[in-house]
């Protein structure tokens, strides 16, 4: 079914609320979560509801949280998110390392401890809008690892994402963002819910045999996802472990401990400024300029054009915005059950709901 993503942000604002989410927060929140659905990132997107409300439920993510700004030291901003709504607490961490960018001609966020940060490449958006480029590295602790390093029958780290852009005319062109598993566990838990099984490669078993089927990862995290690339990827795996884990100050997943429904992000920043290496407008001419030139390159056989990262999120946005954003019956059955822990009616729900 597709519904409307002005309806999905309605609900969602709604649901957040019931939370105990002011306005703001809710908003933020809510805008993040479709934003991802809008952008073909249904693992990042509203389906995300229900293990926030188990988190808020255990007291391990705390809405309307204030984050703590340690003092700078130098180009280098440390902010502790306390288990606050990752969504909020990135963006207010990177607004407090972006006031030091001028100083320096790059910044550096060091954010500890916050709750699950979501779609990555939102805060690329968000620090390109600003004029900035950005690289933001991501580990994922709470749980057990999920994502087997190279050779390994199991997990040694999670799905670790890295995202980075480049601004042209302020916009996030191009962009990458991705987890350094083969694909989001988000992804296994959208396809379970879907019925559908996996891409080869993405997934092993107990015995570190591939494997298609999402259910037993899905409902008891049996298996491990595998790394992208190989040992190439496993080890992109390892440096996002390593510099938003240990270098950020907080903790790998190596001796974070282990809580039900435990998900939390800490994230290494790089934010640079254009104007510290050349004019801005060549920075984003030239930019412009080898975007076209890849996007003009032949297409494999079976392909009907090169895409650079960001642009199937942006054809995504394109149709959704258009079309509606699909959302399984699974999907708002677990949204439904989980809000009414919070005293929200289905019948609330439902009527916000609106089929596009
Ligand atoms: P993905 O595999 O769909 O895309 C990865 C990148 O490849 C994107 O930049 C995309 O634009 C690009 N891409 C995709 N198809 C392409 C094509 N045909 N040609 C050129 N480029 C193409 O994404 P993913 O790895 O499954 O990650 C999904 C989302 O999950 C991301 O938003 C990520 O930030 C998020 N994530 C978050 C966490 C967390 O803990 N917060 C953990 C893991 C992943």
């Amino acid at each position: 079914m597709n519904y409307t993503a002005a309806s999905l942000a309605k609900l969602t604002n709604t649901v957040l609320q019931s939370y105990g989410c002011n306005e703001e927060e809710a908003r933020i929140v809510a805008d993040h979560l479709v934003g991802a659905n809008l952008a073909g990132h249904d693992s990042h997107g509203i389906g995300m509801l229900p293990m926030y409300g188990a988190q808020v439920e255990d007291g391990n993510l705390i809405a309307n949280q204030t984050p703590e700004f340690l003092p700078r030291n130098g180009a280098v901003s440390v902010v502790d998110a306390k288990k606050g709504f990752g969504h909020r607490m990135a963006l207010l961490a990177l607004d407090y390392a972006m006031e030091n960018v001028a100083d320096h001609g790059v910044a550096i966020l060091a954010l500890r401890d916050a709750g699950h940060i979501a779609r990555v490449g939102t805060y690329s958006e968000y620090c390109a809008s600003k004029g900035y480029v950005s690289i933001h590295m991501v580990n994922v602790i709470g749980h057990d690892p999920i994502v087997a390093p190279f050779g390994a029958r199991e997990g040694g780290f999670s799905t670790n994402p890295v995202s980075m852009a480049m601004p042209v005319n302020n916009q996030a062109s191009p962009l990458l963002d991705m987890a350094t598993s083969t694909i989001a566990f988000g992804k296994v838990r959208v396809a379970n819910n879907k019925g559908e099984q996996v891409p080869p490669g993405s997934l092993v078993d107990a015995e570190g045999l591939e494997t298609t089927d999402p259910g037993p990862m899905a409902d008891s995290k049996i298996g491990a996802l595998s790394a992208f690339g190989a040992h190439k990827g496993s080890g992109l795996g390892v440096f996002a472990e390593l510099m938003a884990g240990a270098l950020v100050g907080t903790n790998t997943i190596a001796e974070a401990e282990t809580i039900p429904n435990g998900v939390f992000n800490n994230m290494l920043s790089v934010i640079l400024d254009p104007a510290a290496f050349d004019d801005p407008a060549a920075i984003a001419a030239r930019t412009q300029t080898y975007s076209d030139y890849l996007r003009r390159k032949q297409p494999a056989k079976g392909r009907d054009a090169v895409l650079l990262p960001g642009d199937p999120e942006n054809i995504s946005r394109k149709k959704r915005l258009a079309e509606g954003v699909p959302v399984d019956e699974q999907t708002i059955a677990q949204i439904i059950e989980m809000a009414g822990h919070f005293e929200v009616e289905e019948g609330v729900l439902q009527n916000i709901l609106e089929k596009a």
